[in-house]
């Protein structure tokens, strides 16, 4: 008797350990926020499976078949861009922004959330010169932004927005060594489109996120998000002290030409959420054991609640 007594206490602890965690997380429902932590971690464990995944790759290849797969099973329509880049060689490159579209329950003019979802072909940044050449895993860099935007989708189809989604996995960010002008190749060619097109097909705010699964999470204000964005940026940064988010640190650190600076430019508002604090960016060691779910998490409970009434 005393024993069950025991162990029925000690379960009782443990589910209301386990609530005040997830609320101070700031995810208000314990089963849901269960789910997708469950879902995105699988995502990133898939990704790192895949291996590198640079234009080309098979890696590269794979990670295309699951968003498809993906956008098929939760979006409302799935839309690809390609396009050809010119490599330092000479040579063409075929590439593709992938987006999956997802109707608002009220209309208007879209939220595009991207991410990239190549990694660098080559570890530039390593300590090793021996290894410099050979391509990164990228579990953070190119897998976090891309398992939290799969996670999105799958959400998204269960509680719809008010705004419609665009949920765009970037191609070719990392592509083209430093000074190589190749980076930001998704992204760039995704904004030459939609400057072609009326000001009214414009998405109404575009969110990049990048780097987010360090278990050490720190998220500062990006300078040209806030010059394009601040309204945007200061609703994210009010969700996350509600939530009792501390990653998101409110303070200005880096300048950073991610996948939002083409739209930015346009005059878009514009935003990347990145921890530029990576000591493994652009190296061999950018792997799952340096991630964590509750760093993830931490950006998708902001996100959702942040987009689901603006
Ligand atoms: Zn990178």
């Amino acid at each position: 008797m005393e024993r069950l007594k025991q162990v029925r206490f000690i379960t009782a602890f443990g589910i209301m350990v386990f609530v005040l965690l997830w609320s101070q997380v700031g995810f208000g429902n314990i089963l849901a926020s269960e789910k997708y932590s469950k879902v995105i971690w699988r995502y990133l464990e898939t990704l790192c499976a895949f291996g590198p995944r640079y234009p080309g790759s098979e890696g590269y290849n794979k990670t295309k078949e699951l968003i498809r797969k993906v956008g098929e099973k939760y979006a409302d329509q799935v839309v690809e861009h390609p396009f050809f880049v010119r490599t330092e060689t000479g040579t063409s490159q075929s590439m593709v922004n992938l987006e999956l579209r997802f109707e608002g329950t009220q209309g208007g003019a879209p939220i595009l959330i991207g991410a990239h979802f190549d990694t660098r072909p080559f570890a530039d940044e390593d300590p090793d010169p021996g290894k410099r050449s050979t391509p990164i895993l990228g579990a953070n860099d190119g897998g976090s932004g891309t398992a939290v935007l799969l996670g999105l989708a799958q959400y998204l189809n269960q509680h719809p927005a008010q705004r419609p989604v665009h949920l765009v996995f970037f191609d070719g960010e990392d592509f083209g060594a430093k000074g190589s002008g190749l980076n930001l190749l998704g992204s760039t060619y995704l904004a030459q489109e939609l400057a072609k097109k009326e000001r009214s097909e414009w998405p109404y705010w575009v969110l990049v996120i990048d780097m987010v699964g360090d278990k050490d999470l720190q998220i500062f204000k990006e300078t040209y998000s806030l010059k394009g964005s601040a309204s945007f940026l200061d609703k994210i940064y009010r969700v996350a002290k509600d939530q009792g988010v501390r990653s998101l640190i409110d303070k200005t650190k880096y300048t950073i030409f991610d996948d939002h600076y083409p739209f930015h430019r346009m005059g878009i508002p514009s935003t990347v959420l990145i921890d530029f604090d990576y000591p493994y960016w652009h190296t061999l060691e950018d792997t799952l054991d340096k991630c964590s779910i509750e760093s993830m998490m931490s950006i998708f409970s902001v996100v959702v609640k942040t987009i689901e009434d603006i």
